[in-house]
């Protein structure tokens, strides 16, 4: 059975919160681990809301410095303290999230009991973050009016599983099971039997790609390509491009775009302006043209 591999939408508006909705900040768990992505002004209180175990959570991912995705941090981080936690905690950001961590930090007089890891990266290049020996994270650079990068989960699949009946077929002993499964042929005096008839093909390893804030941007597709499940930022409904690459937006339309560009049948989408009332009507201009359009709604979880 595969592990568990989802994402649980907390905030979804773009700039400040309004009509119920708060700024971007998202929940990954894999295998009953957490990560946040994005951190804006309201995530402590819609992890709270929402039941968010904060005791699973260890890597908080940062896109880039603007305010609702950020601005998040200092009530979650003492909060984290108040509550006694002692467990690290992970924080990966673009260059400049230590400063602004360090500063609340000291004229606030936070006491933090817990070893708080902040590690910055070049949002201009990709880098790889392992977390487990069944999932990575790589960042690249994605186009805003400030460094910002994007973040794929990527699973690891590792090792191979020997299908149940081969081993009654071929009466396997412990070290044959052994060879097979790291991938090894089964030899026996007068055949050999390859590695592929006696093995269960893995499932193909799934990712999430999210793109955060970005401007159009077609250099993103090799970095996405063939993700299970993509949320893409879609500030404006078509008709705004001219707005959303001023600044530095996208539009449903070319969100689309860019998920068919990549071979990605399932997207999440939200940073929504707050011109929308209602978001229904992303699904109504998308759906026609994208059937595995996904609103991405606060509370909702979307399986990878
Ligand atoms: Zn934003
Ligand atoms: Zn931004």
């Amino acid at each position: 059975m595969s592990k568990k591999f989802e994402v649980t939408i907390l905030g979804v508006n773009s700039a400040f919160p309004v009509h119920g909705r708060h700024p971007s900040c998202q929940i990954v768990n894999f295998a009953e681990r957490l990560y946040m992505i994005d951190c804006g002004e309201a995530a402590q209180i819609q992890v709270a809301k929402y039941k968010v175990k904060r005791n699973k959570l260890d890597h908080i991912f940062i896109s880039h410095m603007h305010g609702d995705h950020c601005y998040g941090l200092p009530g979650l981080l003492t909060s984290f303290a108040l509550g006694g936690r002692t467990e690290p905690l992970f924080l990966h950001g673009p260059t400049g999230i230590k400063k602004f961590i360090d500063v609340i930090i000291e004229v606030s007089g936070a006491y933090m009991p817990y070893d708080l890891n902040i590690k910055e990266y070049d949002t201009e290049t990709c880098n790889n973050i392992p977390l487990t020996s069944n999932l990575k994270v790589t960042t690249f650079p994605m186009k805003h009016r400030i460094p910002t990068m994007g973040f794929r989960f990527q699973e690891i699949i590792t090792g191979y599983n020997i299908n149940p009946t081969k081993i009654k077929e071929y009466d396997l002993s412990i070290d044959e099971i052994k060879a097979v499964k790291s991938g090894g042929n089964l030899k026996r005096l007068d055949l050999v039997i390859d590695n592929s008839d006696l093995i269960i093909s893995p499932s193909n390893p799934r990712s999430y790609s999210y793109c955060s804030d970005t401007v159009y941007d077609l250099e993103l597709v090799p970095y996405i390509l063939d993700s299970s499940l993509l949320y893409h930022e879609t500030t404006y409904l078509s008709g705004l491009e001219t707005i959303a690459g001023e600044r530095f937006h996208t539009t449903l339309g070319q969100a689309i775009n860019i998920a068919q560009r990549s071979n990605i049948d399932n997207m999440i989408i939200g940073h929504y302006s707050s011109r929308y009332p209602d978001v229904n009507v992303f699904l109504d201009e998308g759906l026609p043209l994208y059937s595995g359009l996904k609103l991405g709604i606060e509370g909702s979880t979307y399986e990878v």
